[in-house]
């Protein structure tokens, strides 16, 4: 497995490799691994002929005051773990190379920015695009590979790709969870002990939502109300959002019908976690 920081070097590589008609595989990440990255790398791997997982902590993507600095880095800890579930390559780009001097050009997906999470992290998709459109011309995968975890963000990427004809098939990958529910992210290791007990309280709030839907509940907000008394009764934490939207546009959906995303934001501490279920009406 080779680390490449270069980006010509990415680029020429990733050329080559189509050129002679092989496929590749993409895993965009910011590091800090765990199983829900490895998941994504091992689909690509089985999917693909050569497996690229970037490891970039982009700046463009958080805010003033959000963690950017303290976000965890340990690259040769990745390193021995994306090579375990089958990389190829880890691209590691500097920041300067990224985002050099006077650069300019940002990827905004309009609507579907400006709510859930972007409706409290302003510029935050904004980042996320930019940096997935340029990561995408770069390594030119046929396939690249996200996480439910991050539903918003899987669906701005599948739009953008659509909107600017970027030819490459985006997969989404269930969410990866520890055994008491809690989705995993690279975050979690901010979360003391008593936090981390109580962060499994979103999980259960997210299947409260879906058994009152499978009971016949059809009134979201009755559904939020009985997801925000559960998680209020673990009293170190603020839950930032609690929404039902439609799954195409992330608008909120009163009456529930068919399909919808349960996504929720909670902070636990300085610690802001996020989780997600999709329901479907049989
Ligand atoms: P991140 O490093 O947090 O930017 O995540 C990189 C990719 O891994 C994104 O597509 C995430 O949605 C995905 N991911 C993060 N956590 C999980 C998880 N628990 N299960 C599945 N995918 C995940």
């Amino acid at each position: 497995m080779r680390i490449i920081r270069g980006i010509k070097v990415m680029q020429e590589l990733a050329k080559g490799i189509r050129r002679k008609g092989r496929s590749i595989g993409f895993v965009p990440t910011m590091g800090a691994l765990h199983q829900g990255h490895l998941s994504l790398i091992r689909k690509a791997r089985r999917e693909n002929d050569f497996v690229v997982a970037s490891i970039f902590v982009n700046p463009a993507q958080f805010g003033p005051g959000e963690d950017f600095k303290r976000y965890p880095r340990v690259l040769r800890h990745d390193a021995y773990l994306c090579k375990g579930a089958g990389a190829d390559v880890i691209f590691y780009p500097a920041a300067k190379d990224i985002y050099p001097d006077n650069y300019q050009t940002y990827v905004l997906v309009e609507d579907l920015s400006g709510v859930l999470c972007g409706k409290f992290r302003p510029g935050h998709f904004r980042g996320v695009a930019t940096v997935v459109a340029k990561l995408f011309n770069i390594v030119q995968p046929d396939t690249a590979y996200f996480g439910q975890k991050d539903a918003q963000q899987a669906i701005i990427i599948r739009k953008m790709a659509q909107d600017l004809h970027i030819p490459l098939r985006i997969k989404v990958m269930p969410t990866a969870r520890e055994k008491d529910g809690l989705a995993m992210s690279s975050r979690n290791a901010y979360l003391d002990k008593s936090q981390r007990r109580d962060a499994a309280v979103l999980y259960r709030a997210l299947k409260l939502s879906r058994d009152l839907i499978r009971q016949g509940k059809r009134n979201s907000k009755e559904i939020i109300r009985r997801m925000r008394q559960l998680i209020s009764q673990k009293k170190n934490c603020r839950v930032q959002y609690i929404s039902i939207v439609d799954l195409e546009n992330l608008k909120p959906v009163a009456e529930i019908k068919e399909k919808v995303l349960v996504a929720l934001a909670v902070w636990f501490g300085k610690t802001r976690l996020i989780d997600n279920i999709i329901i479907k009406i049989k």
